[in-house]
């Protein structure tokens, strides 16, 4: 997958590096393009921002030095182009997995105010929030985005189970995790994840995904019950 960026924090970049993102672009299996919106500006200064018409607090990204960015590093609109914005839907499980399905992403990282409305008009298809609380700029959240959506791409993770297992993939929270010690502080680990009954461990599991999202997410818990006819299985309670 590739993936492009347009920011005026590159280095902040550098922390997609490390773990398994960096691994898997080590491997080529994820293609990382990160340039500096600044690097574009075709002012003498090499300015980026200025004041919003109509006044107001802070400074607003100027378009012309967006525009190219976004228009060199994808000159036939091939990438999905997202801007990370706390005016845009919501980040979740459903987006990520849409996401992980596109050949080429453009995610562009605003500052200050944000960046002047015609490019949003323009040049972006889609703007993504990574949650109700403002940031200072966009790089992290695209990091965010990068970091979830790559799980997905073939071979990034090494068991290729663990993205259907985890919280969300089947719209649960996931069951409790234990490993050695078997007791720990006084506190034993489940009598039957130690029996080896791998149908009673699947039962336990999907009877704790149940009580746990219940408890704290009810809209996802209410959700997978209303679904559970199109799922062709009885809605059973907790
Ligand atoms: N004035 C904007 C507003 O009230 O909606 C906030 C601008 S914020 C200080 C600067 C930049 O950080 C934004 O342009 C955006 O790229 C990024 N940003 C901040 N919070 C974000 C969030 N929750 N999700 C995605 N991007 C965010």
């Amino acid at each position: 997958m590739k993936i492009k960026v347009a920011t005026i924090f590159p280095e902040m970049f550098s922390a997609l590096e490390i773990g398994l993102l960096g691994k898997a672009r080590q491997n080529g299996l994820i293609d990382l393009q990160v340039v500096n919106i600044r690097d574009y500006s075709k002012d003498k200064h090499k300015k980026t921002d200025d004041a919003p018409f109509g006044g107001g607090a802070g400074m607003v990204m100027t378009p012309q030095p967006l525009h190219d960015a976004i228009n060199h590093l994808d000159s036939e609109h091939k990438a999905k182009r997202i801007y990370m914005s706390p005016k845009g839907k919501t980040l979740n499980q459903e987006i990520v997995e849409r996401l992980a399905k596109e050949d080429e992403l453009l995610l562009v990282c605003g500052s200050y105010e944000g960046i002047d409305e015609r490019i949003i008009q323009l040049d972006i298809d889609e703007e993504i929030s990574i949650g109700d609380y403002v940031l200072t700029g966009g790089e992290l959240p695209a990091m965010v985005l990068i970091n979830a959506v790559g799980r997905y791409v073939d071979g990034v993770l090494g068991n290729s189970e663990s993205v259907g297992e985890e919280s969300f993939s089947d719209g649960l929270l996931e069951y409790p995790q234990y490993t050695r010690p078997q007791t720990f502080e006084g506190m034993d680990v489940p009598e039957v994840l130690l029996g080896g009954n791998h149908a009673q461990i699947a039962k336990w599991r999907k009877n704790q995904q149940l009580k746990i999202t219940c408890l704290r997410r009810y809209d996802l818990y209410s959700t997978y019950k209303n679904a559970a006819p199109k799922r062709g299985r009885k809605s059973k309670g907790i």
